[in-house]
């Protein structure tokens, strides 16, 4: 069995300021460590639940995070990025059977995370069909895109709520909470214990539970912070001007609205 794994660090135990997840900052190493723990332990409970082979997508910033000695010798680690559309899901595909997303957090203007953003710190907000979208949304739908269902996630509560809205079986660590500027988080060690077992439960039970619906038209639309973003961006063939600072696009095929994405984000 074949399982995903996409990996963040906003939504790792502990992470609160942005020195704690840019390699150039003294305040990183710590952060780079607990993201490795808390991968290494979903690993761990999948390995433990029947997984053969997993793919580990690093996914924050260069994608050059994850310690990867520390993971099990069956994962493949996906660093850096291709320019696939896909993006935090690149190399996804078909022969997967479950996907996992780790570190997550909640989206652009959310108040559940002190680190709130999607793809990129330089948008108000991001909208698919009128709901704010998170990564964790844009990455679903591409595995409804691929068939391959999402049994586990972990980041900040807000995240977690959002995750079982869109896919109510799904399993879930929530492992901390965001009040304003700051964050309420669980021990470290706890994070790592509870995850290896919500992996393990979500890959024993989750694969036939977990399918993420996939809408037959998209509909989005991006506000960034700045206007001069908005005007070159709306350049993008299909896309459009709807005001200043945001630009609309619409397709019904998800490749499409991932590529825009990968431009304009
Ligand atoms: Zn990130």
């Amino acid at each position: 069995m074949k399982v995903f794994l996409s990996a963040d660090i906003e939504g790792v135990t502990g992470a609160t300021h942005w020195d704690e997840t840019e390699k150039s900052k003294a305040d990183y190493d710590e952060f780079r460590e607990q993201m490795t723990a808390e991968v290494a332990a979903a690993c761990e409970g999948a390995i433990e639940a029947g997984a053969s082979e997993i793919w580990v997508k690093d996914a924050h910033d260069s994608a050059r995070n994850l310690i990867a000695a520390r993971l099990p010798q069956t994962v493949r680690l996906v660093r850096g990025w291709s320019g696939h559309p896909f993006l935090m899901m690149d190399r996804l595909d078909e022969s997967f059977a479950a996907v996992m997303m780790l570190g997550y957090h909640s989206g652009a203007g959310s108040p559940a995370n002190p680190l709130s953003h999607t793809m990129t710190g330089s948008t108000v907000s991001v909208k698919i069909n009128e709901h704010f979208a998170s990564e964790f949304l844009i990455n679903a739908y591409t595995c409804g895109l691929v068939k391959v269902p999402v049994v586990f996630v972990t980041g900040d509560a807000g995240l977690c709520d959002e995750a079982r809205a869109l896919i109510p079986a799904i399993g879930s660590v929530a492992v901390k909470q965001g009040v304003g500027n700051a964050t309420i988080n669980i021990h470290p060690e706890l994070a790592v214990d509870e995850i290896r077992r919500g992996a393990y439960l979500a890959i024993k039970e989750g694969p036939v539970l977990c399918q993420a619906p996939l809408p037959g038209n998209f509909q989005v639309e991006i506000q960034y912070k700045n206007h001069t973003k908005a005007y070159g961006n709306s350049f993008f063939p299909g896309a459009r001007l709807k005001d200043a600072t945001t630009i609309q696009f619409e397709s019904d095929d998800y490749f499409a609205v991932l590529t825009f994405l990968g431009f304009v984000l």
